[in-house]
């Protein structure tokens, strides 16, 4: 009877520890803004980029827990709190991330810009791609902490150096992954496609694993603010990268 037990109770220890083993793969999923930074704001509908990435990232994640019950996803926020840039690449960090994903909506002065973009961190035509990157960086500002960014500012060109020396050993998997992203937004979603492009954001660059920015849309522009506002826009663009994960993973 005492053998039994033991038994009994030394084999759901090995499940136990087996399946932690098993969970080998960790993918983080970073709602861009929340709380006081609310990120672009729609013009016609007055939609809160921090709520779409929220909305956006948590399906996903509820999308990959689901199907793939063995990888380990975690959140950034799930809540609409406000993090600090930094300590969206700690999170990633402390989790040994194997791929970090941030969920961004885009904004222009130019009411007609629309579509998709990926980004990656790189320095390839960064100049272009600078008035994003100062956009989504410039967050820090409203951070009461600003030891942890040594001095960077977000809105100086030449704060940008940094991103010049740095070495990116995770430009092949980001890439890879960002491509197949884009794919899903191009060709499933039928979105104009901006493309894959390279920037300088200080959450890809903090991060220690492949990672990509993703701008789902534009919320300037009336036409694609209704579409990202809609459920089926919504659960296209959680079921477009939901595909790209399940290929980069299955890779
Ligand atoms: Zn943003």
């Amino acid at each position: 009877m005492l053998v039994e037990k033991l038994k009994n109770t030394l084999r759901s220890i090995l499940l136990a520890v087996c399946s932690l083993c098993l969970m080998s793969f960790t993918v983080v999923i970073d709602a861009g803004h929340g709380g006081d930074d609310l990120g672009a704001v729609g013009l016609v509908k007055g939609i809160k980029e921090k709520d779409l990435n929220l909305t956006v990232a948590k399906q996903l994640a509820e999308k990959i827990s689901q199907k793939y019950p063995d990888v380990k996803v975690v959140l950034t926020r799930d809540t609409d709190i406000f993090l600090p840039l930094q300590k969206r690449a700690d999170i990633a960090n402390k989790n040994h991330a194997d791929l970090f994903i941030s969920i961004h909506t885009n904004a222009a002065e130019n009411r007609k810009a629309q579509g998709a973009e990926t980004f990656i961190l790189g320095t390839d035509r960064m100049e272009d791609n600078l008035d994003v990157a100062m956009r989504e960086n410039a967050v820090m500002k409203l951070e009461q902490d600003q030891t942890v960014y040594q001095g960077f500012d977000p809105n100086s060109i030449e704060s940008y150096i940094i991103f010049e020396l740095m070495q990116n050993q995770y430009m092949d998997n980001s890439l890879l992954f960002a491509e197949l992203v884009q794919n899903q937004f191009v060709g499933t979603l039928n979105r104009a496609n901006r493309g894959v492009r390279q920037a300088a954001f200080w959450v890809l660059l903090k991060s220690a694993c492949p990672s990509v920015l993703v701008e789902m849309g534009f919320i300037s522009n009336a036409e694609e603010e209704a579409w990202l506002a809609s459920k089926e826009g919504q659960s296209g663009i959680v079921n477009g990268i939901f595909d790209a994960f399940e290929k980069y993973y299955k890779k």
